[in-house]
């Protein structure tokens, strides 16, 4: 994702803290709580600009959606776009999904969404995936019993390195699409990148896994 300097972001960010929640640790196993109501809860990891979850809020207004995305220049576009749309059932976090666990409590979380995440092709970065192990655990611990884990990228590399992963890590595949847009399902929101590359011609892949418990 292409991130320019936006010298007002910190400003923007300070005045809509009721939106990029500033200290996410403190809603740990009250998210709810936030939102004011009891309705399941979603994250998407590396929102970027925001196309996606403003979509899913709008096509499900009975869920929370929850936005985390690393880079500030971005997250204020995401912000500008959840502004705009006016709903009230998405949040976002600027923050490293690294630290999931310290935002989420075991099983506060229906669904998991990686969209589009950066491929890291490198080996020595592979620790960087968000679909390696160490990821896995994380999801695993804030997703609730038969919560879903919904991956989408164009990248073929990054999508098999995930496949194998979700196996050895003896996740259940609940489907596998290897073009995505040939289902015509109804209810895909695109993000900024599935645009792109799909114009591109380029197939979308999608994976839905669960993980099995004890
Ligand atoms: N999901 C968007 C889409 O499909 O258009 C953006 C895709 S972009 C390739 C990946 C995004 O994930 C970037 O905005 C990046 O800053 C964010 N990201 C990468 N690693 C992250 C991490 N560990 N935690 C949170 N966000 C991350």
């Amino acid at each position: 994702m292409r991130q320019r300097n936006k010298p007002w972001a910190d400003d923007f960010l300070q005045e809509n803290a009721h939106l990029v929640i500033p200290n996410p640790g403190d809603y740990k196993n009250k998210w709810q709580e936030l939102f004011g109501n009891e309705n399941p809860i979603h994250v998407e990891i590396g929102t970027g600009k925001g196309q996606f979850i403003v979509g899913m809020a709008k096509q499900f207004p009975d869920i929370n959606f929850i936005g985390i995305e690393l880079a500030k220049s971005v997250i204020v576009t995401a912000a500008q776009k959840v502004q705009e749309s006016g709903q009230n059932n998405i949040r976002l976090i600027q923050e490293n999904a690294e630290n999931l666990n310290e935002i989420f409590m075991t099983d506060e979380v229906s669904t998991v969404y990686l969209n589009f995440s950066d491929p890291w092709p490198k080996n020595r970065h592979e620790k960087r995936r968000l679909t390696s192990r160490s990821f896995l655990e994380r999801y695993e611990n804030v997703l609730q019993q038969d919560g879903e884990l919904i991956f989408k990228t164009d990248n073929r590399g990054l999508f098999e390195y995930s496949l194998v992963s979700f196996s050895e890590y003896e996740m259940l595949l609940r489907e596998v699409s290897l073009d995505l847009h040939e289902l015509h399902d109804p209810e895909n929101i695109m993000t900024e990148y599935e645009e792109k590359f799909s114009a591109k011609g380029q197939p979308i892949y999608r994976c839905k896994a669960v993980f099995r418990g004890e």
